[in-house]
């Protein structure tokens, strides 16, 4: 597990930056904060890394929102407003889980019987106590 601490968003940015850089064909994360916690911030410098110019926001109305600009594919989950883990098999997840690609997923937990044997999960927490822009960014390997 790695920890990092980051005091403004150009920070996380640059965590998701490194991580983007570091990230290798075929792994997935989840994506893990509270509203406002800076998922997004994460996920732009994420894209950043892996050499996506376009902007990047959550995906709203749809699932998945894919960007091959890249080094390799990004896959762009937003689970929120899924009803049932059929809407994944609907839109085929299997081809970007085990593809070729990095895979994204915020709200994981409301998939989480289909989520791989292994991933990455990355969680952001806010802590008041230390101010208004402080974030604890964890990253560890769940392997299930
Ligand atoms: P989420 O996608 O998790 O709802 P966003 O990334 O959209 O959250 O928003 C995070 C908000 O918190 C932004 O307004 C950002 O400027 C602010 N912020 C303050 N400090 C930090 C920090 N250390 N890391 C990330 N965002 C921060
Ligand atoms: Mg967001």
């Amino acid at each position: 597990m790695t920890k990092t601490e980051t005091f403004s968003p150009e920070e996380t940015f640059r965590l998701g930056q490194k991580i983007g850089e570091q990230a290798r064909p075929g792994e997935l994360y989840t994506l893990i904060g509270d509203l406002g916690a800076g998922k997004t911030v994460l996920t732009q410098g994420i894209a950043r890394g892996l050499g996506i110019e376009e902007p990047v926001s959550s995906p709203t109305f749809t699932i998945v929102q894919v960007y091959e600009e890249g080094r390799m594919p990004f896959y762009h989950f937003d689970v929120y407003r899924i009803g049932d883990v059929e809407e994944m098999e609907e839109i085929g997840y299997e081809d970007y889980f085990y593809g070729q690609g990095i895979t994204l997923i915020e709200w994981a937990n409301l998939i989480e019987e289909i989520l791989p044997k292994h991933y990455r999960e990355i969680r952001i927490e806010k802590d008041l106590e230390r101010g208004f822009d402080y974030r604890r960014i964890t990253v560890s390997e769940v392997a299930g």
